[in-house]
């Protein structure tokens, strides 16, 4: 066995460990399973990989994300160390003989995401090699209570059977105490050690701004920053948007999300990361796993919809440990939009059940029957017939997904597109003799300017919202236009392919899973709530706000918040507000200012400031034990 830190200087050429990391690798090299909170940035990577190097034998790395495994190994082939990716997309040949590699071929790492444990054949090798260490990245991903559960990673404690003489660490940076618990139980852990580092981000300053202009306030915002800039917003949509509106006000930006083609998203990820485009604005499909030393900005330009969330992405910024701030730009009219996007859109218990029965009368299933039959359904359609809200149905067809009442397939959103082959003129004295299309028409050309000289593709659901006018309505004009050769059509509309896995037994079929879909629908309640309640308390430095819900007490204000540098004048129709409780307060007995402070849920600044007024109308007294008692 060699030294951890000649390990550490020989293959990273750094010197010292970071914060907890050397007594994890202890942990791990005394064979104790191990789980190791450490923030993002922590170097936790580190904490499984020096113990694989230091031992015998191949440590298997389950992960989430194809781009995290990819660069994890890219990086160790860099440094001259054996490692393998497996991924999805991988023909079984090929699987073959990767693992074949592990087992002949000296490889120190074997990365895999967790589907991969599905298959026997992986399980079968695994069970062959010499496993020194079995390493969980990012394990919220197995619980449940964590934001971004994955079902696929219970599979990990397959793992304790495959190869029981190998130690598990476990590796996370966003844990509350009961996912903590979830990933130890979860992965049947034998007398763990939990090493926990502060969350703590002193070199962040965290900030919420109320705006009623909010494009105002980014557009400061990303000016003055210094060095790179992420934004996150939550729709699509706006990243284009705002990445426009940047641009337009003398910044360079571009945008991510999680539609555009992969050759595209890595083009502009290097442009951000070479500091070619100072802003990159995105949904949160982008950052895992980014590691940008120089981000001295992150924005939030729509509420996150749970704090670990919005630690994680604020997080980005400052990780080469200078200052650096995170702001969430909100106004009033943001609380509603959350609360509708992500909680009234939740598909209820009693919303799945109307939502299995009506799909399965539309395919005229029996009771009893339609398992392994396969359907096209096309969606938009379906909702218009049944009248469900659109995000509400997906959402609830992919729950139905989830827990294995059907399989959705992934040919959603196929290409729609239109191209005008009639000449203008045709066109025109086209529509005069077939007037009802005349608005569809117009819209089209209106939304699509090169819809005459290019195949185009369009939005079906964008006409019809533009013109007032039902989808099916739409796409009947599509048709008939393309039948009378006005243009040429290739109609897609975002169809989705169904195929049911159990027979019809319509309440019967949901309420195996029931109990899981409430206790999911509290969950994001209870996340969405957290993140509003932080948002609105301007009573507690943002910093310990944001560590006291990972459980962390932390002593000192940051100082530099939004909260920590109120203006000292008080709103003076809180004075009023604060008098009333003061007394309700002194009423019951006197008591000192800190005491006071300790019960009402003001800024103490408000509160010092109230009690001094009462003192000087003499409605409250202070007595010889320096006690404010009502006069
Ligand atoms: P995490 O997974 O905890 O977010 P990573 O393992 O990706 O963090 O490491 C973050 C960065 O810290 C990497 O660039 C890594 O090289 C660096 N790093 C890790 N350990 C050390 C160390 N002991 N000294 C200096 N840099 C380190
Ligand atoms: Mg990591």
């Amino acid at each position: 066995m060699v030294d951890p830190k000649e390990i550490l200087k020989k293959y990273w050429g750094f010197s010292e460990f970071k914060g907890s990391q050397e007594r994890i690798i202890n942990a791990v090299l005394e064979n104790k399973d191990v789980l190791s909170l450490l923030p993002t940035g922590g170097g936790k990577s580190l904490c499984f990989q020096i113990p694989a190097l230091a031992k015998d034998g191949i440590c298997i790395v389950v992960s989430p994300l194809i781009a995290l495994i990819q660069n994890q190994v890219e990086n160790l082939k860099a440094n001259g160390i054996k490692a393998i990716a497996l991924t999805g997309g991988i023909p079984f040949d090929e699987v073959n003989s990767l693992l074949d590699n592990c087992l002949y071929g000296n490889y120190k790492f074997l990365y895999l995401s967790p589907e991969r444990l599905q298959q026997d054949i992986v399980k079968e090798r695994i069970q062959q090699m010499n496993v020194n260490l079995i390493a969980i990245d990012e394990a919220h991903c197995i619980s449940q209570w964590g934001n971004d559960f994955r079902p696929a990673y219970l599979q990990c404690a397959v793992l304790r059977e495959l190869s029981p003489e190998a130690p598990i660490i476990a590796l996370t940076a966003t844990a509350t105490k009961k996912v903590a618990e979830d990933i130890k139980e979860n992965l049947q852990f034998i007398e763990p050690i939990t090493v926990k580092d502060s969350f703590a981000r002193d070199n962040i300053t965290f900030k919420v701004l109320w705006e009623e202009d909010k494009l105002y306030r980014l557009r400061l915002l990303c000016a003055n920053a210094q060095k790179s800039v992420i934004v996150y917003t939550r729709n699509r949509r706006a990243t284009e948007e705002l990445s426009r509106f940047l641009q337009k006000n003398k910044n360079t930006a571009t945008f991510y999300h999680s539609g555009i083609p992969k050759a595209e998203k890595e083009k502009r990820l290097n442009q951000w990361l070479t500091n070619e485009v100072k802003v990159m604005v995105s949904t949160n499909a982008f950052g895992m796993g980014v590691d940008k030393p120089d981000v001295d900005l992150v924005v939030h330009y729509q509420i996150p919809d749970s704090i670990e969330n919005y630690f994680q992405e604020a997080g980005r910024a400052g990780r080469d440990g200078t200052s650096a701030n995170a702001v969430l730009i909100t106004h009033k009219a943001d609380e509603q939009q959350l609360r509708n996007q992500f909680l009234q859109s939740l598909p209820t218990v009693d919303f799945l059940k109307k939502l299995y029965r009506t799909l399965n009368n539309y395919f005229q299933i029996s009771y009893g029957e339609g398992n392994d039959e396969t359907f096209q359904l096309h969606f938009h359609q379906f909702c218009e017939i049944y009248k469900f809200n659109g995000l509400m149905a997906y959402n609830g067809l992919r729950c139905l997904d989830q827990n294995s009442v059907i399989s959705l397939s992934d040919s959603f959103s196929k290409k729609t597109t239109v191209q005008f082959i009639a000449s203008k003129e045709a066109l025109f004295s086209y529509i005069e003799t077939h007037s009802s299309m005349a608005t569809a028409v117009q819209t089209l050309l209106r939304t699509y300017g090169g819809v005459f000289e290019f195949e185009t593709r369009i939005n079906p659901v964008l006409i019809a919202k533009k013109s007032s006018i039902p989808e099916t309505e739409v796409l009947r004009t599509l048709e008939q236009l393309h039948k009378d050769e006005i243009i040429k059509y290739n109609g897609h509309h975002n169809d989705l392919e169904i195929t049911f896995l159990v027979p019809r037994e319509d309440d019967r079929t949901i309420h195996v899973f029931a109990k899981k879909v409430k206790e999911q629908i509290a969950i994001r309640t209870n996340n969405v709530e957290s993140m509003l309640s932080y948002i609105q308390n301007n009573n507690k430095c943002r910093a310990q706000q944001l560590l006291h819900y990972f459980g962390e007490n932390k002593k000192q204000k940051c100082g530099a918040c939004d909260v920590c540098n109120a203006p000292k004048s008080i709103d003076p129709h809180m004075i009023p507000l604060i008098m009333e409780e003061l007394l309700v307060q002194l009423k019951k007995k006197a008591q000192s200012s800190r005491e006071l402070i300790q019960v009402l849920t003001y800024k103490e600044e408000a509160i010092l400031a109230t009690l001094q007024h009462l003192l000087e109308e003499e409605t409250i007294q202070i007595n010889t034990r320096n006690k404010y008692e009502i006069s």
